[in-house]
């Protein structure tokens, strides 16, 4: 029987102070961070927070609606010694039905948008949702964004993750990101010292969280004609990918010279399910959750994939999807 612990961005803070919360506790309860609105809550069930909705509790749960909070909330963690893990949209997350340990800092209330004229830059808060915001360029001309209007993720996980599409990905766009440290402070950080290539940065697997982006966009197009392409690309992923249920986009990174959709599907793993999980009818690297589905009936079909694939082709698919917390393999 394999134990797997594989985690996102979880940062274990190192200070001194006491950990007073009991590791798994059941038991319910707040905490007010002074001089905030934070709240924190224990036992927050994070199936609403992924777009599998699958997943057990956080130990500890908070929502930070701004950066001095979100500070604060890090400085908790780190007075207390207590892991940190960040949630953004929870569109690429599997987490463990056992749940998570510590404290998940869930990004997406952290809201702001600038669009300056001067410069053609949109600087935006990690929170701020992708589409809003492939939308928002669009209304006003500004070119750059439409290829990114079917990603359901927040700024803050598509720095982190290099998200992309149609050829495009943040890191054509990123101008800079704005970080917090474990140790509270806050510096800018230009796209190069990220370290992007394809789906992946130097953020990935990291203690650092991403509070805001500036992005290099071209304004002054026609707002129709760049409706009409986000539209288009809107339209393609309706058109190719099943959107109608839950899942986490593509399961696999793909595997140059190959697509992982194509490798699956000539295994023929197609519809493929274990429990309420299924290979997608519409679109082979996507599992979605047919109802009811449980993060362990996911994972076991990931490695159900993989295993078939290697089989047949020799090549080890390698997940893209992050996985949260312990996974035991059947
Ligand atoms: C239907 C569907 C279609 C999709 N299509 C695409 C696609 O075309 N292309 C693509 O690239 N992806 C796609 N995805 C996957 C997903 O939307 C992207 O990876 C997205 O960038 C994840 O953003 P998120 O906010 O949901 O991050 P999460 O899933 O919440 O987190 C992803 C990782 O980023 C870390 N993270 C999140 N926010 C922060 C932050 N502020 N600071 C530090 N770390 C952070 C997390 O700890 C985790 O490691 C799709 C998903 C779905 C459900």
């Amino acid at each position: 029987m394999t134990i797997f612990q594989a985690s996102a961005n979880v940062c274990t803070i190192s200070s001194l102070a006491t950990n007073n919360l009991a590791a798994n506790s059941t038991e319910s309860k707040e905490i007010y961070l002074p001089g905030t609105d934070c709240v924190i809550k224990s036992q927050v069930s994070l199936a609403g927070y992924t777009s599998y909705r699958v997943g057990g509790p956080a130990e500890l749960c908070v929502a930070p609606r701004n950066l001095a909070d979100l500070q604060a909330s890090i400085k908790y963690a780190s007075i207390n010694k207590i892991p940190v893990t960040i949630l953004g949209a929870g569109s690429n997350l599997l987490v463990s039905d056992r749940g998570i340990s510590g404290l998940v800092i869930v990004t997406r209330h952290l809201r702001h948008t600038y669009f300056d004229p001067e410069t053609g830059r949109l600087t935006v808060a990690a929170g701020e949702p992708v589409p809003g915001l492939a939308w928002a360029a669009a209304d006003r001309g500004w070119q750059g964004l439409e290829w990114s209007v079917g990603i359901p993720g927040t700024v803050g996980g598509m720095v982190v993750m290099n998200a992309g599409a149609h050829n495009s990905c943040i890191a054509d766009i990123l101008v800079s990101a704005q970080i917090l440290s474990p140790d509270g402070t806050l510096e800018t950080v230009s796209k190069e010292q990220l370290g992007y290539s394809y789906r992946t940065s130097l953020l990935q697997g990291g203690s650092r969280i991403v509070t805001s982006a500036t992005f290099q966009l071209q304004p002054g197009a026609d707002p129709a004609q760049i409706i009409a392409s986000t539209k288009q690309h809107k339209q393609h992923r309706l058109n190719t990918q099943p959107y109608h249920l839950p899942s986490c986009g593509s399961v696999f990174r793909n595997p140059k010279p190959y697509a992982a959709g194509w490798l699956i599907e000539q295994t023929g793993l197609k519809g493929f399910q274990i429990g309420k999980a299924q290979v997608a009818q519409r679109h082979a690297n996507f599992i979605v959750n047919c109802g009811g589905a449980s993060a362990g009936d996911i994972f076991n079909l990931i490695h159900h994939i993989q295993n078939k694939v290697q089989d047949r082709w020799s090549v080890l698919l390698e997940p893209e999807v992050k996985m949260l917390g312990e996974f035991q393999a059947a």
